[in-house]
Order: C-alpha cells, then sequence, then structure tokens
C-alpha cells in the first residue's frame, strides 16, 4: 500500500490515465471517483496475494446468508481501515480534488430495509476483522429500498436505481455463474433397488455472481466476500429460436420474467411478502450460493462427507431456510447419499437466527405454490415433516399441542421457521428478552423438544463506522483520552470511566456533541430551510415507521407540550428538537399517515411565533445508513419506545449510545441489556414490561376508552386528531384514531403515554444540569463496548460456527 502521498499522487494519475484516456482536468468527479475505487481494489488484492491467502486460509468458511445487506457506502470506511485516509485526503487536495466531493459520488447501496440488513452488514466487517473467513451470501437487486421523498407531507417513492453508473466496487464472475431450476416435475427411477429422482422440463435461471471485497480495519489476514447474485436468461437456442420465428414478445418475456427475479428489494419490513415472485428470489440466492459452495468444496476436498467440518450455513432469518431442503437435495441426488447422512451432514452445517416474534411476520407459503414452483424441494420437504412427525410420536406420543404447533406443514402451508427449527443445529434470538420470549412462548413447544439447540446471541453494531469512521471528532477526543486500543477491543472504552470528575475532558466532550449537533442543524437549515437551535435537547426519533415502534406515542408527546405551551409559554423549561427520520413500506398506509401527522404537526408548530424557540419538529428526508451515520452522533436522547415485547433487539440503540446519546424507552429488545450496563441512574425507562403487556392480552384486561375517559390531556389531543385542529381534513388521521379508541390500542400507545411524558421530563430536567448530564453520557460511551459485533460475532464463532477467530485480543 502507498507509503506516502508523493506515491499514492503518481499511483493514482496513472490509473487515471490509463482508464479515462483524458487529462485529469477533464475528468468528471465520478471519473475520479472511480479511479479512486479501481486503484484500491487492485491495491488490496495485491495485500491479498502478498498474506498468501491460500496457505492461510482458516480450515472452515462461514457463509453468511440474508436476502438484505444494508452496507451503505464503502469508501469511506475502507480508506480508515486501510489507514491511508489522510494520505489520500492530502495527495487529492494537491491535485485540487476534495475527497469529501468523492465521498459523495458513491451510491448508499441500500440492498436492505433496516435493522436485520444493517446487521449482516456489520456481520461482515466483524468476521473479516476477526480473521475468520466469512462470507456474504444474497441478492444483486437492480433497484435498491426506494428512495423517500416527502411531498406536501405525505411519504411518496421513487425508485432507487444506485447501479445508474455502475458500482466500480463490484467484479461481476460469469465463469461462476450457476442454473437454478424452476417448475418442471420430477420423476422418479428405481436404480437397483435405490430410488433416483430427476427434475425435467424445468425451467433454468442463470444466476450470475458479483462479488464485493470486504477489507475490515487493519486486517494482516484475508479479504472476504460478498457474493450477490443477478439473474439473466440462460441464453439459449430458445429464445434465439423464437426470435427468428418472429416471437419477440414471447421471446422478451422470458428474458424480463428471469430478470424480474433479482430486479426488486421487497420494500417490506417486518411483514410478510406473500408472492410468487419472493419465494423464486428466496430459492434463487439459497440454490445459487449453495451450488457454488458445494462445487468449490469439492474442488478442493473432493467427497462431501465432511462438509459440516468445513462450512458453516447461517441463515439470517428464515428467508433463506431453504438452505436446508436444498443441501439435501445437493446430498440426496446429486452425490448419491443416503438419506440419514444428508440430513446429519445438513443439520450439522446450518444454523438460524430468529428475528421475530410479530405472528404477521412468520413466514408461512401455500404448499401448492410450493409443489408447482420448486417441485423437488416440496417431496424433499415433506419428506422432513413426515419423519419429524415421527420421531416426535415416539417421544411424545400423549403431548398433542406439539403435533399442533410444530409440524411444517400444517392446513396446505408451509412454515418456514418450523422448517429452520427442525433443520438446523441452532437457533438463536439477538437480545435475551427476545431468546427468552422465543422459548416460553413463540417456540414453546420446540423448547421442549430441541431445547438444546437454543442460544442467544444479542446484536452489536460496527463500531468502526458507527463511532469511529461517523464521528470522528470523539474519536479523536476518546482517542486522545485512553489510546486508540478501542478501535479493536471495543472493551477498552471502558477506560473512560476515568474520566468522569475531570471537567475539562467533560468540556470537551460537549464541544465535540456540540459541533456535531450544528453540522446536522445545517444541514436541516440547508435542505428545509428551518432554523433549529443547537444548545436545544435533540430527541431523535429514526427508524422504520411501525405501529409497534410507536412513532405515534412521541408524536402525542409533541401535541401535549405543544397544548401546553400554549396556555403558559414558560411551561417548559429548555428548548427541544424532535427530529424523526424513516421509511414507511409503500403499502403500509397506517405508517404511512404517521408521517403525514409528523408533517401536520411540524407545520404547526414550527410557525407558531409564539413558541418558536421552545419547540421544533424536523422530519428528515430518506433515512439511509448515510444519513444516520450523520444523525447518530448529534443526538441528545435516543427514543427507544416500541411496545414491550415486540422489538426483538434494535440496533438503532447501540449506535445512539455509543455517540453519546441517553435512551429514553421501554424494556424491550437490547434496550434491557443497555439498562444493565448503564445502570437505572443513565437511562430513562418508562411503560409496560414485556410480561405485563403478554398478561393484559392474555386476559383482555385493557379497555383503552379508560385512558380516555380518566385522562384529560390525553382526551383533548384525541379529539385534536380527528378535528381541523392538524388538518383541513378531519379524516386524514380517522385511521390513526380508530386504532387507539375503536380497536382498542394493540400497542397500548395510551397505556404508556403518562408515563413516557413523565419519563421525559425527567431526562429534559437531567439535560438542563449539564454536568450530570455528560457524566451520564460519558458513562454510555463507556459502557457501549458490549454491543460492537466483534462481540456478537466473537459468540457466534465459538458457540455456533464452532470455528476459530484469527486474531486473538
Ligand atoms: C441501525 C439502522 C436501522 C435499525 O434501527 P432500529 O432503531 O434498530 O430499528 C435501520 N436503518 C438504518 C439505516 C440503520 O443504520
Amino acid at each position: 500500500m502507498f507509503s506516502d502521498k508523493n506515491s499514492f499522487k503518481d499511483a493514482y494519475l496513472e490509473k487515471f490515465a490509463e482508464i479515462k484516456g483524458k487529462p485529469i482536468e477533464e475528468g468528471t468527479l465520478w471519473d475520479k471517483y472511480h479511479t479512486l475505487v479501481v486503484l484500491l481494489k487492485e491495491e488490496i488484492s495485491l495485500c491479498r496475494a502478498f498474506t498468501n491467502y491460500a496457505e492461510n486460509r482458516p480450515s472452515k468458511q462461514v457463509y453468511y446468508f440474508s436476502m438484505e445487506f444494508l452496507i451503505g457506502k464503502l469508501l469511506h470506511n475502507y480508506l480508515i481501515n486501510i489507514g491511508i485516509q489522510d494520505i489520500v485526503a492530502e495527495g487529492l487536495g494537491e491535485l485540487n480534488i476534495d475527497l469529501r466531493d468523492l465521498l459523495a459520488q458513491e451510491s448508499d447501496a441500500g440492498l436492505g430495509n433496516g435493522g436485520l440488513g444493517r446487521l449482516a452488514a456489520c456481520f461482515l466487517d466483524s468476521m473479516a476483522f476477526l480473521g475468520i473467513a466469512g462470507h456474504g451470501n444474497g441478492i444483486r437487486y437492480k433497484y435498491g429500498l426506494f428512495e423517500q421523498k416527502i411531498v406536501n407531507g405525505y411519504q411518496t417513492e421513487v425508485a432507487d436505481h444506485w447501479l445508474k453508473n455502475g458500482y466500480p466496487w463490484e467484479v461481476r464472475k460469469p465463469d461462476k455463474a450457476i442454473v437454478v431450476k424452476y417448475k418442471g416435475n420430477v420423476r422418479a427411477e428405481n436404480l437397483k433397488g435405490r430410488l433416483v429422482f430427476h427434475h425435467e422440463n424445468y425451467e433454468p435461471v442463470l444466476a450470475v455472481p458479483y462479488d464485493i471485497p470486504i477489507f475490515s480495519y487493519e486486517n494482516p489476514f484475508l479479504i472476504n466476500n460478498l457474493r450477490l447474485w443477478s439473474a439473466e436468461p440462460l441464453s439459449s437456442e430458445l429464445d434465439l429460436a423464437l426470435f427468428n420465428q418472429g416471437n419477440f414478445t414471447q421471446a422478451l418475456s422470458y428474458k424480463s420474467e428471469v430478470e424480474a427475479i433479482s430486479y426488486i428489494l421487497y420494500p417490506e419490513d417486518s411483514n410478510l411478502a406473500g408472492r410468487e415472485l419472493r419465494l423464486k428470489q428466496e430459492y434463487f440466492f439459497v440454490a445459487a450460493g449453495l451450488g457454488a459452495i458445494v462445487r468449490s468444496y469439492k474442488k478442493s476436498h473432493g467427497s462431501l462427507k465432511d462438509f459440516s467440518q468445513g462450512v458453516s450455513i447461517h441463515i439470517n432469518d428464515t428467508h433463506p431456510a431453504l438452505c436446508i431442503p436444498e443441501l439435501i437435495r445437493i446430498l440426496l441426488d446429486e452425490e448419491g447419499m443416503d438419506w440419514e447422512e444428508s440430513w446429519n451432514i445438513t443439520v450439522d452445517a446450518i444454523s438460524y437466527t430468529n428475528h421475530t416474534v410479530m405472528p404477521e411476520a412468520l413466514e408461512k407459503w401455500p404448499l401448492d405454490l410450493f409443489k408447482n414452483l420448486l417441485p423437488r424441494i416440496t417431496m424433499i420437504i415433506e419428506e422432513i415433516d413426515r419423519r419429524f412427525k415421527e420421531k416426535l410420536l415416539r417421544r411424545f406420543f400423549n403431548s398433542e399441542e406439539l403435533f399442533e404447533s410444530t409440524p411444517i406443514i400444517k392446513e396446505g402451508q408451509i412454515y418456514m421457521a418450523n422448517l429452520a427449527m427442525i433443520g438446523s443445529h441452532s437457533v438463536n434470538g439477538v437480545a435475551k428478552l427476545h431468546t427468552e420470549i422465543l422459548k416460553k412462548h413463540v417456540f414453546k413447544d420446540f423448547h421442549r423438544i430441541f431445547g438444546y439447540k437454543f442460544t442467544n446471541l444479542t446484536n452489536g453494531v460496527n463500531h468502526r463506522r458507527f463511532l469511529l469512521t461517523a464521528n470522528p471528532a470523539l474519536s479523536e477526543l476518546i482517542t486522545e483520552a485512553i489510546g486508540p486500543g478501542w478501535k479493536t477491543n471495543a472493551a477498552q472504552l471502558a477506560k473512560l470511566h476515568a474520566f468522569r470528575e475531570d471537567s475539562s475532558f467533560l468540556d470537551q466532550l460537549a464541544q465535540v456533541k456540540y459541533q456535531n449537533k450544528v453540522r446536522l442543524a445545517e444541514m436541516i437549515q440547508e435542505e428545509q430551510g428551518v432554523l433549529i437551535d443547537p444548545h436545544s435537547l435533540y430527541d431523535v426519533h429514526v427508524k422504520r415507521i411501525h405501529a409497534y415502534k410507536r412513532q405515534l406515542l412521541n408524536v402525542l408527546k409533541i401535541m401535549e407540550l405543544y397544548n401546553r405551551l400554549l396556555i403558559d409559554p414558560e411551561a417548559v423549561q429548555g428548548g427541544y428538537t424532535f427530529i424523526f427520520g424513516g421509511k414507511a413500506a409503500p403499502g403500509y398506509h397506517y405508517a404511512k399517515s404517521i408521517i403525514k401527522l409528523i408533517h401536520s404537526v411540524a407545520e404547526k408548530v414550527n410557525k407558531n411565533p409564539g413558541i418558536q424557540d421552545k419547540l421544533k419538529v424536523i422530519f428528515m428526508e430518506n433515512f439511509n445508513v448515510s444519513l444516520a451515520e450523520r444523525i447518530y452522533p448529534a443526538a441528545d436522547l435516543s427514543e427507544q419506545i416500541s411496545t414491550a415485547g415486540k422489538e426483538a433487539s434494535g440496533t438503532g440503540n447501540m449506535k445512539f449510545m455509543m455517540n453519546g446519546a441517553l435512551t429514553l424507552g421501554t424494556l424491550d429488545g437490547a434496550n434491557v441489556e443497555i439498562r444493565e450496563a448503564v445502570g437505572d441512574d443513565h437511562i430513562f425507562i418508562f411503560g409496560l414490561t414485556a410480561d405485563e403487556v403478554l398478561t393484559s392480552n392474555r386476559n383482555r384486561t385493557y379497555k383503552s376508552w379508560d385512558e380516555y375517559h380518566t385522562n384529560p390531556r390525553l382526551r383533548q389531543i384525541l379529539e385534536q386528531l380527528h378535528s381541523h385542529h392538524f388538518m383541513e381534513n378531519a379524516q386524514e388521521f380517522r385511521a390513526i384514531y380508530d386504532s387507539l379508541l375503536l380497536y382498542n390500542d394493540e400497542f397500548y400507545v395510551l397505556k404508556d403515554f403518562e408515563s413516557y411524558i413523565r419519563t421525559f421530563e425527567e431526562a429534559a430536567a437531567r439535560y438542563e444540569l449539564p454536568k450530570k448530564w455528560l457524566q451520564s453520557s460519558l458513562h454510555n460511551i463507556a459502557e457501549s463496548g458490549i454491543f460492537s459485533s466483534d462481540r456478537t460475532i466473537r459468540e457466534y464463532a465459538h458457540q455456533v460456527w464452532r470455528v476459530r477467530c484469527r486474531r486473538i485480543e
């Protein structure tokens, strides 16, 4: 790699001339960005050759199968990971190029909806960092998650054509393509007493891989791979023949039908997309990924007998659960193994992470759809189910309830979580509370059968992206104080506790936060023309918009504050800036009216001259990874207020915490563990517990009208919601009003309202005591080390994948 800015500059100019064929002065920003990426990619692969990858190859490969990878931008992170950011910035500077302009050229690869996809991206970094040969396997969607544009306060969706200019990080590998087979029929043949199955008359689709290098911080060991598959027609005589016969439309429709498979990312979050195309997508990246893994394993090992000792297949939620029948199919039909052996290898190789307890988000598919689209896979699932029930009958012959909840196929539907449960050796929840809920409720019966399979692996986030890169000022301050060790070992952040009483350090911490807040204020002013005060409390609620995440509860709080201020302008001490961001699924009307409500309240509040300097409400358009990296470092208060028991873990909560925000939250997901880490004095907890919610649901004791009748403040707000108070059209928020009263407030918004307001006020009062606040902020940063995904991945490596981390620390 470049030793100084001059050697970088020379290499850069040479590369520019080589690939652009024009003088640098005539280059566009894109040309300059493109050249930088190409240069880095080449240098990175030289490093790999240099570290003698083949010889150092660890014994076991991990493949992380995920429908989503929300990787965001790579260039900035990679410059920091390689350690050449300064050299590059200075070198470019001497060529009159601002590195920041080039960073802005990169498109935000938004191949995911939210937390689940971002988790997969954080894991890729940590696997590379720890020296695990861990690779991602997913789909190269032509269109990423839609771009959100707000028009008149309403969300509109614009296609995210992230590949428009090309994506210089990826490398197309047509020689590594795999044929994926759909539909057709299965013919059984009796070959010397053994039944052999042939899949015939299928529709072939060519899966072509695109590889993106994963290069983590100071990694002297290896470069991992994110492999994304693209669907292409198998260029055959068939469509050429059709063309020649003049059947242009038929030939073209075959082409577009195939390409549709990797066309769009379903913009559904915690929700079931029940469409044939979605099932095609799921089988597509499973069959392509496993096909390539098996091919490469056979090349180096000859047979698949010891496959599970050399390979771990991890399935991120149930979307890749078809890995189970597909691996069995390969071992059975292609390798000629018997069922027992195929089954044992498969279970031993595969592990599964559950991400949700919401019933509507647990995948199920009509059996008929399966039979038609994946005939051989369906037969294998039926056989897994049959054998499972047979064993169950032997072990639990008089436990009827088990036979109701655990089968894979029930009433003409295939239950993917049950398939994943039965066909893997490990299932984990993503936070302690979530894992407990899985054991006690969602998978209660499975827990009786397969107690030994359950583990908890609390999520984590890549602190090198969300702290080191996203918050350079704070990172510098931390490094000055405790040295650079925290970058490679986040637990060292605990050394910051020593600065608790150091007023000059606390002053600097305050300065850093203030600067980050100023930067965000400037961005908001530029984009929306709204002036916010960086001295005010930034109360931030950014994540997907969902009923269970209760953005509504936050809005009701703002309405309440507003009502109070109208009566008494001195009712509120300091100034508050409420910042929202997040996308709603395009078909999720309820979530979309929440976005509209936020804008209507903002309109009213921000324009009232009497309370201008007390309250501001901001909605930031198009929340994605890049925007997240701007927002988390500027937050004072982190809103994590989901209905207890609904949020599996949350990872936004961890990113806020490591940037020094204090959490205002319910005892849900990883908030529980954040509280354990920081103690009650440094977090603001309110509301029902998960147990209380469950009990209330079971006994049906909650009546939301009671809250309405007994709480006049709440009543006033609810009436404003369906009057002309915020909208010309009083019907606009009818669905919200009805959800709270007519449909008895499924998410306990009204129930938690009072304790939420009270606890917010406690937090706001604490903010008026700067020293105490700063100490809590420091305390949160110091305790955030356990929420690094490095810790999470070490746990996966030891407990689930049984693979060694080459980095010892
Ligand atoms: C971290 C992150 C999320 C997840 O946020 P939660 O608060 O855990 O729901 C979603 N989107 C983006 C862009 C993120 O960076």
